[in-house]
């Protein structure tokens, strides 16, 4: 039986995402600035260090790994570390090995990442229309992402929609957003802005609350709160005539901190243990120079017994504090 990993607050932790790349093929405007700046090669974890410090925070009683980035699949030789990791899932260890993904390179890997036991994965799009995506994504090619979910689906995966709810643009794509789910029996979750990096979309700008969306969308379907939850922090309604579901991830306006259950590990080696804190514990130091099991796991354990209690973005956008840390360092 492991140990597990137990914070300071009680709180257990079962949930590592571990970002394999900052980089990205979209520049999405809440998330990338103009000038984006990379880590540089040598700091990045190759693919061998990613999977010997993911199986370590699995062996201390990480449950359920979800591979983000920057885009996932962008990062050469992911597919090695998704091969590698599900000898996690086969010995039962792990719960549930699964990523986050903008869905371009998609149709290419789906059948790849559900031979490797990838049985869900977080699709993000944030609208169906051809120009506003090609607007939000700097260009993207919204065709690529449809064939990527189709692929995905045919692979016997199920793929959730994640949705970014900017004011200005969600109000006129949440209703096809929401039909195109329910068509195709998707889960689909809308997630507040949140105040990370210099971006070119100003967070308080395009902050919407989602209550005010959710109305929105109650002017087309009835919906019927649940107290449903997939571990994560989005809350759940049923649509009443479909049955399908749709979540809301209301990081600004409703504080979900006390349900945490969650690490995040960047392309670096730096582990945070909250997205709205700066503090990291520098992992990739600790393999590099160290690279000794027991102090790896001391590491661990210390950096999970000072995770804050609650991130402090503050609950009004007009309180935001200035995270220079972007969104595609964690990967959300
Ligand atoms: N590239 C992949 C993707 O887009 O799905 C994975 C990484 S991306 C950083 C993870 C999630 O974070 C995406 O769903 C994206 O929409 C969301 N995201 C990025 N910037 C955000 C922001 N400022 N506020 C809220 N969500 C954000
Ligand atoms: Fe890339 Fe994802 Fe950020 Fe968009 S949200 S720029 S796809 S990392």
């Amino acid at each position: 039986m492991r140990p597990g990993l137990i914070d300071g607050f009680g709180r257990e932790i079962t949930y590592l995402r571990v970002s394999v790349t900052d980089r990205c093929n979209l520049r999405c405007s809440y998330c990338m600035a103009g000038e984006v700046s990379f880590s540089p090669r040598r700091d990045v974890l190759t693919i061998e260090e990613l999977e010997f410090l993911t199986s370590a925070f699995i062996a201390c009683g990480i449950r359920k790994v979800r591979i983000t980035g920057g885009e996932p699949l962008v990062r050469k030789g992911v597919m090695h570390l998704f091969q590698g990791l599900s000898r996690h899932l086969k010995s039962g260890i792990l719960d549930e090995l699964c990523m986050t993904t903008n869905g371009i390179l998609l149709a290419k890997y789906a059948s790849g990442l559900a031979e490797c036991g990838v049985r869900r994965l977080n699709v993000s799009l944030d609208t169906l229309d051809r120009d506003r995506f090609a607007e939000i994504t700097s260009g993207g090619d919204i065709d690529l992402v449809l064939k990527g979910i189709d692929a995905a689906r045919d692979a016997g995966m199920a793929v959730k929609l994640n949705a970014v709810a900017q004011k200005g643009y969600i109000e006129r794509d949440a209703e096809a957003l929401v039909q195109f789910a329910q068509d195709r029996h998707l889960d689909i979750t809308f997630i507040e802005t949140m105040p990370l990096g210099e971006v070119k979309s100003n967070c308080a700008d395009h902050y919407l609350p989602l209550g005010e969306l959710r109305q929105l969308i109650e002017r087309r379907w009835r919906l019927s709160d649940t107290d449903e939850s997939t571990g994560g922090p989005a809350r759940y309604v049923r649509v009443d005539d479909t049955g399908g579901r749709i979540g809301f991830i209301t990081a600004l306006s409703h504080c979900f901190c006390e349900s945490c259950n969650r690490l995040r590990l960047s392309a670096t080696g730096a582990l945070y243990t909250c997205l709205g804190h700066e503090d990291f514990t520098d992992f990739r130091a600790i393999i590099r120079q160290q690279g000794n099991v027991t102090s790896l796991e001391e590491a661990i354990h210390s950096a999970v017994a000072a995770k804050p209690k609650s991130h402090d973005f503050g609950t009004s956008p007009g309180r935001e504090p200035a995270l220079k840390r972007q969104m595609s360092v964690l990967g959300g």
